[in-house]
């Protein structure tokens, strides 16, 4: 990562980035910048994403291409990535549906990207007409080469040659999200649903940026989806690591790929409401990271007891559950189990190894994966029972699982007590559990999974979700 050396608070005001006035109002990047110690110069590029709601109609348009220009002035070099305007890509993805209940999935990428690619051109004219000159990039143009898999590719390699040349000419870089080229067929592919926040942190990555500002329609992450969960409380600064278990837990305000991303490349990432100039939320990346940013991780820094030790208790209902049974002994099994899965682009959520019950010196392995991967995933175990050597396999699709967020959870023995007594008071047994610091998995059956949530939600001193003072803690609304 570059160097970063001047404070923005040393910088004449003309120079600062337009939301680093100091304000008490609008406290703005350069608090938050002090407060975590970062330093971000006047000259620093910026990636700014602007997702679906942010760019819905032409008064969207307008104001996203008036911030824009508000951030060049301040002197920053800007790439910005645009999702589809609204819904389009629904109505895109319903409308090939109509004509085909399977349609070919390279016709189907190219479909779905025509909607980014309307953005891009809509804000360069909005840019345009306020005299801000840029230049606009489909992912292939942009440089982003994929592995070409159709309906959610990886990002193998990026090549941004040309935003840098557009940036030595001082145009807006305006990039089509959710989009690049195949590697071997040159075709285009997409990233999958939401995929523009991974072009906007893999160009961030690319080309060094100091800052990835991710712009929806809600002020900042929360400790839960705050549509869903009124008295959610917005959160200021937090660890990429416990952010991406936040997100694994449906809380899918960033996708979890582009945290992925950022943790490994140590891109910071800034997401905020396109509507309002409030300060977001700041997802620093982790200690283990290669990066500039001076950043200890959320619970190191904030004493424990200040912190509830649950935070959030999330429920996800679309999880199946897979167990290979008499797993034959010898090194090597499970890591065929897991190429399987690997080859079948499975995401596994748990994997649970233990001694098996039905097969001296065995082991039965249990698996959570998302719903929308459980037919194929049993599909190609069992096609290989022979050749791994199993003896049977068990597919339950009606399991569900519930996420603890939270600190130091692990260290805390009460913390088990209480979970286990709320999930036994609820007759919700624990089909699976693993845990981390700052993360409880237990699935449940999902006949059970609400009234879990509730327990577990008042054992630790939470309000179930919707309870009561709706609407306490407002979010902007678009
Ligand atoms: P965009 O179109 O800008 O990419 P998304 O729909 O992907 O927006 O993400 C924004 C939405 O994420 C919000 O409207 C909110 O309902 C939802 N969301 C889910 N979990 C959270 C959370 N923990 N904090 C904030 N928003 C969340
Ligand atoms: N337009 C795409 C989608 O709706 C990508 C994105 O919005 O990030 O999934
Ligand atoms: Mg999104």
């Amino acid at each position: 990562m570059y160097q970063q050396t001047v404070s923005i608070r040393d910088l004449p005001a003309d120079r600062r980035h337009p939301e680093a006035d100091g304000s008490e109002q609008f406290p703005g990047l350069e608090q938050m910048a002090l407060r975590t110690r970062t330093k971000l110069r006047a000259r620093d590029l910026i990636v700014q994403k602007y997702g679906g709601s942010s760019v819905a109609d032409a008064a969207a348009i307008k104001r996203v291409a008036r911030r824009i220009a508000e951030t060049r002035e301040a002197g920053h070099p800007l790439v910005v990535v645009v999702s589809a305007m609204g819904d389009t890509t629904d109505e895109l993805l319903d409308l090939a549906v109509s004509l085909s209940p399977s349609p070919p999935a390279g016709e189907l990428d190219a479909l779905l990207t025509t909607g980014e690619r309307i953005s891009v051109t809509l804000l360069a004219i909005a840019l345009a007409e306020l005299g801000v000159p840029s230049r606009t990039f489909s992912g292939k143009k942009a440089g982003l080469i994929t592995d070409g898999v159709h309906g959610k590719a990886h990002i193998v390699n990026v090549d941004p040659h040309r935003i840098r040349a557009c940036l030595k000419r001082e145009e807006v870089a305006i990039v089509a999200g959710f989009q690049g080229k195949g590697l071997k067929k040159r075709e285009v592919t997409t990233l999958g649903r939401g995929g523009s926040d991974i072009t906007a942190v893999a160009l961030a990555a690319a080309l060094g940026a100091g800052m990835c500002e991710i712009y929806t329609d809600v002020d900042g992450v929360y400790t839960a989806d705050p549509r869903v969960v009124p008295r959610a409380r917005k959160i200021d600064v937090i660890s990429n690591e416990e952010m991406l278990e936040l997100a694994a837990s449906g809380s899918k305000v960033v996708h979890t790929r582009c945290l992925e991303y950022a943790r490994r490349f140590g891109v910071p990432i800034h997401v905020r409401s396109s509507f309002s100039r409030a300060m977001g939320t700041l997802i620093l990346p982790g200690q283990d990271q290669e990066s500039d940013w001076d950043h200890k991780p959320i619970w190191e820094r904030a004493p424990a007891v200040e912190q509830p030790v649950v935070s959030a208790v999330l429920r996800d209902a679309s999880v199946a559950k897979l167990k290979v049974i008499g797993v034959a002994d010898g090194v090597g099994k499970s890591a065929e189990i897991f190429g399987l899965l690997a080859d079948e682009s499975a995401e596994v959520d748990m994997a649970v190894q233990s001694t098996s019950s039905v097969r001296a010196g065995g082991s039965d392995i249990s698996l959570a994966v998302p719903s929308r991967d459980g037919f194929r995933v049993r599909a190609a175990l069992s096609a290989a029972q022979g050749a791994i050597g199993f003896l049977d396999l068990q597919y339950d699709g009606l399991i569900g699982r519930l996420s603890l967020i939270g600190l130091g959870m692990r260290t805390d023995a009460q913390v088990f007590s209480r979970l286990f007594k709320a999930l036994s008071d609820a007759g919700a047994e624990i089909e699976l559990i693993s845990a981390s610091d700052i993360r409880i998995d237990v699935v449940v059956r999902v006949a059970v999974l609400e009234d879990a949530q509730r327990a577990v939600q008042l054992a630790f001193g939470l309000d179930p979700a919707g309870n009561d003072q709706a609407g306490e803690e407002a979010v902007s609304a678009p």
